[in-house]
């Protein structure tokens, strides 16, 4: 029997990077109670899994009402997705553009596994909502992190289990500089410290040294991306001082 479906919780895809962080204190800020699901799929940066532990405690340690709401982290081993991509995040290969415009770090059907399995397991514990960092706004061309995917399988989701699962995309039109500013808006300059220190971006699982946006090698198109959007958040402070 399937328990009943709660409106007011929320599951969160928690990898342990800056979106997903940002997602998560995005959903303890609007829901009773929120639990995560992390997967393990043979990443290359199996580090960020490794983050999320020390992002939690620290989201828990910002606001007793946060540390209240935020229930059960779920973790889930689905490496037959690694076994089957040949792709830069899952082998020892070097980043680059593939065929179509899209780098060789798309893991095709990630998301939809990710957000599938997600629901699955919302079923499960009464979930109703389900909250993702997906972005097609500063992102790398996946088309499974677009609105349209996320909306289609959304559809898709309610018609084959039978519910009506809401699936949440709150950083979708924001750029990275704008994730930033969510994230101090939501937890401000603690948030935003627990972030550059905690959360783990680089697709190459390095922690490597230490620079301003926090930890990576700094030169891969995540840490790129990260260094670019940490720069546009610090402008407009500079800009507003
Ligand atoms: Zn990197």
């Amino acid at each position: 029997m399937s328990a009943h479906i709660q409106d007011n919780s929320a599951l969160v895809l928690f990898s342990g990077g800056q979106d997903s962080a940002t997602c998560l204190a995005w959903a303890l800020d609007r829901f009773a109670h929120v639990e995560t699901i992390g997967f393990s799929y043979g990443q290359r940066h199996i580090v960020e899994l490794e983050c999320r532990e020390r992002l939690s405690s620290g989201i828990k340690a910002m606001k007793p009402e946060w540390a209240r709401k935020l229930g059960d982290a779920h973790t889930l081993d689905i490496p037959t997705l690694g076994e089957i991509s040949d792709t830069a995040l899952t082998r020892d290969v070097a980043i680059e553009m593939g065929e179509g415009g899209l780098p060789n770090t798309f893991v095709p059907g990630r998301n939809l596994v990710f957000l599938t399995f997600a629901a699955a397991l919302a079923y499960r514990r009464g979930i109703a909502n389900i909250v993702g960092g997906m972005c097609e706004t500063d992102f790398s061309g996946y088309p499974d992190c677009r609105d349209e995917t996320i909306r289609a399988l959304n559809s898709a989701l309610n018609l084959g289990m039978d519910k009506t699962f809401e699936l949440h995309t709150p950083l979708m039109w924001r750029s990275k500089a704008q994730t930033w500013k969510l994230a101090e808006e939501l937890g401000g300059r603690t948030l935003i410290d627990l972030i550059v220190e905690q959360s783990h971006t680089c697709y190459l699982g390095e922690r490597g040294s230490r620079h301003d946006w926090g930890y990576g090698c700094g030169e891969c198109p995540a840490c790129s991306l990260r260094a670019k959007g940490w720069a546009e958040f610090q402008a407009t402070k500079e800009s507003v001082r």
